[in-house]
């Protein structure tokens, strides 16, 4: 038996969560889109109700909640603004989890409850400007010099790169691919460390994407988070929940094209009657309602495993896979379903395909999603 059933504690969670979002960010989204930065205040008053911390446990500052909790919080900052989201996910979903699952205690006390309060941020950084899909081939490089580690290399596309407080950054300490990488936290005022923000992307454009430069960036040992070597492993498990929370903003950006175009056509009228009268858009609408469906699940089902114990890699693949092309289609629809005025930014659905469109690239492509998912299918790699 599947129980899809909410706890009450779940439904309250979504509930403030809506009514805060709805209140705090839907009024501002479209400005913060046009100005290129949402206001930053919000994170802290986000760090307050406890997005950050869902389900870190209480003696770092967090809720100690579920992934189903966290799933829903996901899919209500999607369905408000995904600029929004990705600072929540980036932030504490593959920086904070990594400190939580492989860091001293040192560095969990250091910067934990700074990251699940919201009074700090960290960013992730992996992908180089030579390496993005095959990221274990990444080039910089960390060397030791006596009790420091000195690095230098590039990063692109960093989220939250600019506004961090810290970077968990990958840098190669051994031999080439996967095994010779290692992850290390690299505080953003470290001198040599310099973060250029990127801008004029398509979407989620109210966040700070950066490309980051290290040259000759010292760090005590104890800035290595885990073993040396083992980093390639912990992005990947990270990234592993990273699609869950991905999949989960996504089935937000699908709910919302469907609550968009269900109001819009009930109160637009052509020939007379209104759009949601006439069979083609409805035709729509449904295909909209289930991809809906269909992600949610996909994407609770992989939440359960998780918090069960079992594995999860695949069903956050498949998740991942799903929502992020049904967020593409159903803003697609949503324009359609708008006709001229979904192309222009007084309506919200031109964001939503705009923030969409991204789903499918990061945290593994599509193309990436579907290897993973053939190799646990087939037992064969398809990679290389
Ligand atoms: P490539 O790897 O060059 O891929 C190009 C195309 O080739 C894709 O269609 C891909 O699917 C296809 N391809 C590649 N290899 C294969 C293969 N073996 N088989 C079939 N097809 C293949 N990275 C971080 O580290 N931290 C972040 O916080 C972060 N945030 C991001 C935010 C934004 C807005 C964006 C755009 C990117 C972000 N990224 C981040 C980077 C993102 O994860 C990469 O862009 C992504 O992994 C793809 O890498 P790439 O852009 O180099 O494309």
């Amino acid at each position: 038996m599947i129980d899809l059933s909410l706890t009450d504690e779940q439904v309250a969670f979504q509930k403030l969560a809506r009514e805060f979002l709805d209140k705090e960010v839907v009024p501002h989204r479209a400005e913060w889109d046009r100005r290129e930065s949402v206001d930053t205040a919000i994170i802290a008053k986000m760090g307050e109700l406890g997005f950050f911390g869902l389900t870190v446990p209480e003696a770092y500052g967090g809720l100690g909640g579920d992934y189903i909790t966290y799933c829903l919080a996901l899919e209500e900052l999607g369905r408000a603004d995904s600029a929004v989201r990705g600072i929540v996910t980036v932030s504490m979903g593959l920086c904070g989890k990594i400190i939580l699952a492989h860091g001293s205690e040192e560095q969990k006390q250091e910067w934990l409850p700074g990251i699940t309060s919201g009074t700090k941020l960290g960013c992730f950084g992996l992908t180089e400007p030579d390496t993005g899909s095959d990221a274990g081939n990444l080039k910089t490089r960390a060397v030791r010099d006596g009790g420091d580690w000195v690095i230098n290399g590039s990063k692109i596309f960093i989220t939250n790169g600019t506004w961090a407080d810290v970077c968990l950054l990958f840098a190669r300490t051994g031999e080439d691919g996967p095994r010779g990488v290692s992850a290390f936290l690299v505080p953003s005022d470290a001198p040599g460390f310099e973060r250029t923000e990127i801008k004029g992307k398509l979407g989620l454009r109210g966040q700070a994407t950066a490309s980051l430069s290290l040259e000759d960036v010292r760090v005590p040992a104890s800035a290595l988070v885990g073993e040396e070597g083992r980093g390639f492993t912990y992005a990947m498990e990270s990234l592993d929940k990273g699609r869950i929370s991905v999949a989960a903003g996504c089935v937000g950006i699908v709910q919302a094209c469907l609550e968009a175009v269900v109001g819009y056509s009930t109160e637009r009228t052509q020939f007379g009657k209104p759009l949601a009268s006439f069979q083609m858009v409805q035709d729509m609408i449904a295909e909209i309602s289930v991809d809906a469906d269909a992600a949610r699940l996909l994407t609770w089902r992989a939440a359960s495993l998780l918090e069960s114990g079992e594995a999860y890699g695949t069903a956050a693949s498949k998740a991942k896979l799903f929502a992020s092309e049904a967020a593409v289609k159903a803003a697609n629809l949503a324009i359609q379903a708008f006709g001229g005025y979904g192309y222009v930014d007084e309506y919200p659905v031109q964001k939503l395909m705009r923030d969409a469109r991204v789903m499918t690239l990061y945290e593994g492509t599509s193309q990436i999603q579907k290897l993973l998912i053939g190799r646990a299918e087939t037992g064969v790699s398809a990679f290389l």
